[in-house]
């Protein structure tokens, strides 16, 4: 589980003690129920999750639901960049399945709104599933899934999610992005489109285990796992000033096209003598060359 602590989030200390819960009849999904930002599922908007937590836990904290909860309503709380932040955490009743239904369900918010963002992506599906085996787990929740409108009067968690939740709330046996096609002509693979760089959280795909693959092949010490990591990007730097491009540690297309095209200086150059001698120099040569 991708799992932001409350310190990460920077949330509020509760206003009161929490209530312990031993056990509970399984898990309750719920959704924002208001305006989501449409764009908040991009590589680069995870801190919109952040500021959406922060702002659900104020709104809560001041009366929004009607009275003043000691904290944010929910036990765990799932963004479409597939982390889990705590929120109440395991064995605490949670405030956001209505009066009299906290004890039996614990609660958890997908960050999908009734508007903008509606529907859950595939990374916020296996947060939601990462969150409801880490309340089994750490919490004694039982197996049961259902939404917030199950025995309440409410649109919660909204239609794409409950038909998920009626569905079984099953984990997406898809990869977390869409894969990525990686298109060969004549043995070299044509760069795919996308600017491959650091980013929270990782990008990863086919293309980016392509070029891992190539570097390894190289002589580098690189995992090839398709997620460009702060590892990946170490190398691609190290690469780049290897062969003479900007250091950016970005893939873009031409230092995708350099990763094949780039040829280390021949032996030929650099080791026969005009006899055509080989020199001594020649096997040091050929293994730094297997590094390149
Ligand atoms: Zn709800
Ligand atoms: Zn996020």
């Amino acid at each position: 589980m991708k799992k932001v602590s409350r310190a990460a989030w920077n949330a509020l200390a509760p206003t009161a003690p929490y209530t312990r819960v031993d056990s509970t009849r399984g898990v309750k999904i719920h959704y924002t129920g208001g305006p989501v930002p449409a764009d908040i599922a991009g590589p680069t908007k995870h801190k919109l999750c952040v500021q959406l937590v922060h702002q659900i836990q104020q709104m809560h904290m001041d009366g929004g639901r009607g009275e003043k909860y000691i904290d944010i309503g929910y036990n765990l709380i799932c963004c479409p960049h597939g982390y889990v932040f705590i929120g109440r955490g395991a064995h605490r009743l949670p405030a956001a399945n209505g009066a009299g239904l906290n004890s039996q369900h614990y609660a958890v918010l997908g960050l999908v709104g009734s508007s903008g963002f509606t529907e859950p992506n595939d990374a916020m599906l296996h947060a939601l599933r990462d969150a409801i085996e880490y309340l089994r787990e750490e919490g004694d929740a039982g197996n049961e899934i259902k939404g917030h409108r199950d025995g309440y009067s409410t649109s919660c968690p909204g239609s794409a999610l409950y038909a998920w939740v009626k569905k079984g709330a099953p984990r997406p046996d898809k990869p977390i992005e869409k894969p990525i096609k990686v298109i060969y002509e004549d043995g070299i693979p044509l760069w795919p489109g996308r600017v491959i760089k650091l980013a929270d959280p990782y990008m990863q795909g086919n293309d980016v285990k392509t070029w891992q693959a190539k570097l390894r092949k190289r002589g580098w010490t690189i995992d090839v796992d398709g997620i460009y990591s702060p590892k990946s990007k170490a190398v691609c730097v190290s690469y780049q000033n290897k062969v003479g491009v900007k250091s950016t540690g970005v893939i873009d297309e031409g230092t995708w096209n350099i990763t094949w095209s780039w040829e280390p200086l021949t032996c030929k150059l650099l080791c026969r003598s005009p006899a055509g001698e080989i020199r001594r120099g020649y096997l040091s040569a050929v293994s730094r060359s297997r590094r390149a």
